[in-house]
């Protein structure tokens, strides 16, 4: 498990009781960040890629996704922490597995009717994921498949992200 084992944990937290999975070191590994880059690309390279844009998550979705922009040959857009963007935004709270959250994404950044690939490093309860997409779909964008470093299926954000009908791919995941 290349990618697994090269991924921290980090017990209590942000807070007690929550075993943090911690991906910079895996991204400050050469061979990590290339295994995760490489292994995500040759997934989209292999299964088609029915997508037009890649949007990614403040922050850690920025990394993978604008490295993945860069291989697959796509653009990137990101979706901010509130007051980060300079144009018209749309923008909604969400809530995470520790508290709630905001996040935004300007409203011109995806084309009615383009199909988006969703990154972001991890997948937990899928609110940040769930929020993404309501801001994709808002602007007429269509939501093609959401992809992660790690999933932590146990908190059940792929199941609830799946019922409602995406597709989710991972590369790793954690109990
Ligand atoms: P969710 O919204 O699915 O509950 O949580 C996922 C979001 O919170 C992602 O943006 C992710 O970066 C962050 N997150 C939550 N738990 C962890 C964790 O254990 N490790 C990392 N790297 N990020 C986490």
């Amino acid at each position: 498990m290349p990618i697994k084992s090269r991924i921290r944990t980090i017990p209590d937290y942000p807070k007690k009781g929550i075993m943090f999975r911690d991906i910079t070191t895996l991204l400050k590994d050469p061979v990590g960040f290339r295994l995760v880059i490489d292994q995500m690309t040759q997934h989209y390279l292999e299964h088609g890629m029915d997508f037009d844009v890649i949007v990614g998550m403040e922050a850690r979705g920025f990394i993978i996704g604008g490295a993945l922009s860069y291989t697959l040959g796509k653009g990137f857009v990101p979706i901010r922490k509130p007051g980060k963007l300079p144009g018209d935004v749309v923008g909604q709270e969400y809530q995470l597995e520790y508290g709630t959250d905001k996040v935004e994404m300007h409203t011109d950044a995806v084309v009615q009717g383009s199909r988006v690939l969703l990154v972001d490093d991890l997948l937990a309860t899928g609110g940040t994921a769930l929020a993404g997409a309501a801001h994709v779909e808002k602007v007429g964008g269509i939501i093609s498949e959401m992809a992660f470093i790690v999933n932590l299926p146990d908190i059940g954000g792929q199941k609830k992200i799946e019922s409602k009908g995406y597709n989710v791919f991972c590369l790793a995941e954690f109990e």
